[in-house]
C-alpha cells in the first residue's frame, strides 16, 4: 500500500488524479490522506469524485472513502478493462481532468476504448479541450499512444453540459520515450475567441486587444463558431504551432472581468513563452511528466525536456510519479532567461 499525504507540495487534485492513474497502470494500491487539505473546500469535490468513480469503473477497484468532501481514500485496483465508458461530472466541473485520469490506464490496456465525458470542457484551472486536442494528444501520439478526441458540445461554468468523446488505442508495446528539448521553428500562430450566448462585441474586443498586444494580423484573429445553447461562456485561446510542440494558452471571461483583462492574460502567457527557448510551457510540463514516465518504465533508458518554468504542480507531480514508478526526475537551469529548466527523467 503506497501512502501519500495529499496536502504536500502543491496539495491539489492533481495528486489524486496522478495516484489513480498510476495505481491503475501498475496495479499498486494506495492510501491518500489529507486530500486537498489546504484548499478552501477541502476533500473530494464533485469533479474529483467523478475521477475516483471513473478509475474504479475502468479497473474494478475496491474503494473506501469515495464520498463528497472525503479527505481519505483507499484505492485497490483490479485489472484495467478496455471498453465503452461514459462519465458525467454532473456539474460544470472539468471533464477533461476525468479523461486525463483514465487515459494512461486505457492506453496500457489490451484493446481500444471509447470514452464519453460530460461536464465542463473549458474550465479555469484545468486543461481546456483544445489544449488536450492540440498540445497533449499529439505528444502522446508521438510517444506511441494513438488517440482521437471529438468535442461534441462546449461546456462552461456554471451551466456545464459539455460533451467530449475520446477513442484511446492500446500502446503498451509501442511506447517509446523521446527527448523534447527544442520547440523547433514557429509554423503557425492564431487566436480564437469562443463566446457562446454573449454579445459579438466581447469576442471582437478580446481579439483586437490580443492582436494589438502580440502584433498579430487580422487573419490570425478568429471569432470561433459556437451554438447559443453552449453558453453563456467565454474562452480566449492562443495557439502556437511549433515544429516539435504545439502550445495553447487560454484565459476565461467572467462577470467583473473586462474583455481587455482577458486578452491581457493570454498576451502575458504568450509573451512569457516567446521570451524563452524552452519547449514546454508550464501546464504541458506538469502533464507531460506522467506519460513520459510510463514510456520510460516500459522501455527503460532516459529522456529529457526543457520547460519555461517548473511550477509547484510540476514538482509535486514528479514526486507522486516517483512513488509509483521506478523513474527519477532531476532538473537543472536552462538557457539565459532565468526561470527555464531542463528536466531529465531516468528509468531505474
Ligand atoms: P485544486 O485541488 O487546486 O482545486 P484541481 O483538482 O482543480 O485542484 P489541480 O491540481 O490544480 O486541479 O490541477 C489542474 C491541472 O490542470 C494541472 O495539470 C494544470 O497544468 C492544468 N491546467 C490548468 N490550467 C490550464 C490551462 N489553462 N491549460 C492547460 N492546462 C491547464
Amino acid at each position: 500500500m503506497i501512502e501519500i499525504d495529499g496536502s504536500t507540495g502543491e496539495g491539489g487534485g492533481q495528486i489524486l488524479r496522478t495516484s489513480l492513474a498510476l495505481s491503475m497502470c501498475t496495479g499498486q494500491p494506495f492510501a491518500l490522506t489529507r486530500i486537498r487539505a489546504g484548499r478552501p473546500k477541502p476533500g473530494l469535490m464533485r469533479q474529483h469524485l467523478t475521477c475516483v468513480n471513473a478509475a474504479a469503473a475502468v479497473c474494478g477497484a475496491q474503494v473506501l472513502g469515495a464520498e463528497l468532501s472525503s479527505q481519505t481514500l483507499h484505492f485497490t485496483p483490479g485489472p484495467v478493462r478496455a471498453g465503452d465508458y461514459a462519465f458525467n461530472v454532473g456539474t460544470a466541473g472539468s471533464c477533461t481532468l476525468v479523461l486525463q485520469t483514465v487515459w494512461p490506464a486505457l492506453m496500457m490496456a489490451e484493446a481500444p476504448s471509447r470514452v464519453k465525458l460530460g461536464g465542463g470542457t473549458h474550465n479555469p484551472m484545468a486543461p481546456p479541450f483544445h489544449f488536450l486536442d492540440r498540445s497533449y494528444a499529439p505528444l502522446l501520439r508521438r510517444l506511441g499512444a494513438e488517440a482521437e478526441l471529438v468535442l461534441r458540445r462546449m461546456g462552461f461554468y456554471p451551466a456545464g453540459g459539455g460533451e467530449i468523446e475520446a477513442v484511446l488505442w492500446p500502446a503498451r508495446d509501442l511506447l517509446q520515450p523521446f527527448d523534447l528539448n527544442e520547440r523547433g521553428a514557429l509554423r503557425e500562430a492564431h487566436a480564437e475567441c469562443f463566446a457562446p450566448a454573449l454579445p459579438r462585441s466581447v469576442a471582437r474586443r478580446e481579439l483586437q486587444q490580443l492582436g494589438a498586444g502580440l502584433g498579430w494580423h487580422e487573419a490570425q484573429l478568429r471569432e470561433a463558431a459556437t451554438r447559443q445553447n453552449e453558453g453563456p461562456g467565454n474562452a480566449l485561446l492562443a495557439t502556437l504551432v511549433h515544429e516539435h510542440v504545439t502550445e495553447v494558452f487560454t484565459a476565461f471571461g467572467e462577470k467583473g472581468v473586462s474583455a481587455e483583462q482577458v486578452a491581457q492574460a493570454v498576451v502575458g502567457e504568450v509573451r512569457a513563452y516567446q521570451a524563452s527557448e524552452a519547449a514546454l510551457g508550464p501546464h504541458l510540463t506538469d502533464q507531460w511528466a506522467l506519460p513520459l514516465a510510463l514510456a520510460l518504465w516500459q522501455r527503460g533508458g532516459k529522456a529529457s525536456f526543457t520547460c519555461t518554468e517548473l511550477t509547484p504542480h510540476a514538482r509535486t507531480n514528479f514526486e507522486v510519479i516517483e512513488r509509483f514508478l521506478p523513474v527519477r526526475f532531476s532538473a537543472t537551469p536552462f538557457g539565459h532567461e532565468g526561470s527555464a529548466w531542463q528536466v531529465r527523467a531516468l528509468a531505474l
